[in-house]
């Protein structure tokens, strides 16, 4: 029997691991080890069959030292409590690793939103927030896009929430399309993120672009993203795959045309060529290997087979810590979730705060501000790792983990 690691307890054996090489004050680590709040709920829906569904959703909220709550909603059949705690803990660690000034947070729905019309959609949507109003708001928590949520989800939520509230609140939410306040760049601002993180450790290893390989597990928002920047920038996508399986070609794909077929509704292996496994593609002849999909997809039973020489983690919680572990043996560098995918959450709150300021950025003064808060959070772990002489998830957890102990008060 595969034994499925509970994304929690990663988390808090990440936790553990900073705060003993960090002497993180033990009522700070007691502290951390709980979120602020979750709530479980109910969400009915009139199906299109005029059939009465009831959905079950979750929002956490774990810890808000630095502000705000901050967190997307996802829609997933695998959506669980846990899950939701898990990456409510990893937000709070992005935005503390990125240094800007919110907390962090998590929601979701258990569902296949693949099985949904566009109207059950926009009613799930509306009930989720019905469900949690209270809760949010841009001085509050913010919810944004994750996986199988999309800008217009967004902006039904915002709608939702405005006409129960009867106030205008732009920033109670982000990842909204840019004519509803949504800001430049944030649709493929988490890929841009990684981009960034790519080139910095391209730049440490003494890599250059055209020598490297990647294979990108996963090809939505993130990853789809991801893909075509690298290309543009010279680098090898040599795979990539959607839930349905992926494809490999050792001179490089065509991800632009890959990009065409998504758009009308086929599937990354219609592509053609030689088709893989999502799990075969984690283990390719390639030097960087992006997952950009789910968590728990490099554990133990097959980071022995990984023979890519870094792992860039788009996805959240991907890399379970006991495969980290013998990544480490193996010599194989992981730029963690926490740093990798953080160019998201970054112009989230760059949306937010223009949202409460009534202020409209450029795409180029976004992505220009994207790129120092990127590389100067990327070069603060480098330094924390080669301090410390350890990894570089431990180091972002420590320099994440100084910043939220600075503000939490006891009482
Ligand atoms: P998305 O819904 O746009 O895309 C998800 C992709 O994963 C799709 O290509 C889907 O086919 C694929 N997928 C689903 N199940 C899979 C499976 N079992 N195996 C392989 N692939 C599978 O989602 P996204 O926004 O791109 O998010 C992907 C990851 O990136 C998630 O871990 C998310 O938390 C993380 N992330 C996203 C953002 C963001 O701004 N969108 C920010 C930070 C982190």
């Amino acid at each position: 029997m595969i034994m499925i690691d509970n994304p929690f307890d990663s988390a808090m054996k990440q936790l553990d691991k900073a705060a003993g090489i960090m002497n993180l004050p033990a009522d700070i680590h007691t502290i951390l080890k709980s979120p602020d709040r979750v709530i479980s709920f109910s969400i009915p829906v009139k199906m299109d069959n005029g059939e009465l569904k009831v959905f079950q959703g979750v929002r956490c909220q774990y810890n808000n030292a630095l502000g705000v709550y901050k967190g997307g909603i996802r829609y997933h059949p695998d959506v669980s409590v846990d899950e939701m705690k898990a990456l409510a803990f990893w937000m709070m660690i992005k935005c503390a690793v990125v240094g800007i000034p919110m907390g962090g947070s998590k929601g979701g729905v258990a569902v296949n939103p693949k099985e949904m019309s566009a109207a059950e959609l926009e009613k799930l949507s509306r009930g989720y927030v019905r469900k949690i109003w209270r809760l949010i708001g841009s001085d509050k928590d913010v919810p944004a896009p994750d996986v199988y949520t999309t800008p217009v989800i967004m902006a039904y939520m915002r709608s939702e929430y405005e006409k129960i509230t009867g106030q205008s609140d732009p920033g109670v939410i982000t990842g909204k399309p840019i004519s509803e306040g949504g800001s430049a760049a944030r649709d493929y601002a988490t890929a841009q993120g990684g981009v960034y993180v790519v080139e910095e450790l391209c730049k440490k290893l003494g890599w250059g672009a055209s020598q490297i390989k990647i294979a990108i597990q996963g090809f939505g928002n993130a990853g789809s993203h991801i893909a075509r920047i690298l290309r543009g920038l010279g680098y090898k996508i040599v795979a990539v795959s959607d839930s349905a399986g992926g494809v490999y070609d050792e001179t490089g794909l065509d991800t632009v045309k890959i990009e065409q077929i998504k758009k009308t509704g086929g599937r990354v292996s219609d592509y053609g060529g030689r088709l893989v496994s999502n799990q075969e593609i984690l283990e390719l002849d390639a030097d960087i290997i992006i997952p950009a999909a789910l968590e728990n997809v490099i554990t133990a039973d097959n980071a022995d087979r990984i023979k890519a020489r870094a792992v860039v983690e788009l996805a959240n919680g991907p890399t379970t810590p006991a495969a980290e572990k013998i990544l480490r043996e193996k010599g194989v560098i992981v730029a963690p979730d926490v740093l990798a995918n953080a160019g998201g959450v970054t112009v989230s709150y760059f949306e937010w705060d223009q949202n409460v300021k009534g202020e409209r950025w450029s795409e180029a003064a976004v992505l220009e501000k994207l790129a120092k808060t990127m590389k100067t959070a990327f070069d603060k772990a480098w330094a924390v790792k080669e301090k410390q002489k350890t990894d570089l998830r431990t180091a972002a957890f420590i320099t994440a983990l100084a910043r939220i102990a600075e503000k939490i008060k006891i009482i």
